[in-house]
């Protein structure tokens, strides 16, 4: 498997894998679905830092000691849940002027926001 080709089956799975997984995380789902593209975890590593680089994905720091992975790269808000670690998206248009209300109040130009919520899923309220 070339180079590009790896990099489009990391870049799928990630995408398909809407929580948020970090590095290990992908690398398990796609050695388990793909076992056949023998992709290791140094290259899950290395392209997701391209990735990430060139914006076509986003990194999320500071939920954990590992970095996670968002192929979502629209403005949005994160919730975590503290049981089982995914992380969900809750669209930006929830709280539309948050931002501005927050810049009114401050005097602060805001120039970038991650805004994350703490909880416990749907699935981990219910075991
Ligand atoms: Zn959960
Ligand atoms: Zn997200």
């Amino acid at each position: 498997m070339n180079y590009s080709r790896q990099r489009e089956v990391i870049f799928d799975t990630l995408a398909r894998n809407a929580v948020h997984p970090t590095a290990e995380k992908l690398y398990e789902i796609i050695k388990k679905e793909q076992p056949e593209s023998n992709i290791g975890i140094a290259t899950v590593y290395r392209n997701l830092k391209t990735l990430a680089d060139t914006g076509k994905i986003k990194r999320i720091n500071g939920l954990e000691d590992s970095e996670h992975f968002d192929h979502n790269t629209h403005n949005h808000y994160h919730l975590i849940c503290e049981k089982c670690k995914r992380v969900f998206d809750i669209d930006s248009d929830i709280a539309p002027d948050i931002l501005k209300k927050i810049e009114e109040k401050t005097d602060f130009r805001i120039i970038s926001h991650d805004i994350v919520l703490h909880g416990i899923c749907k699935d981990c309220q219910q075991n």
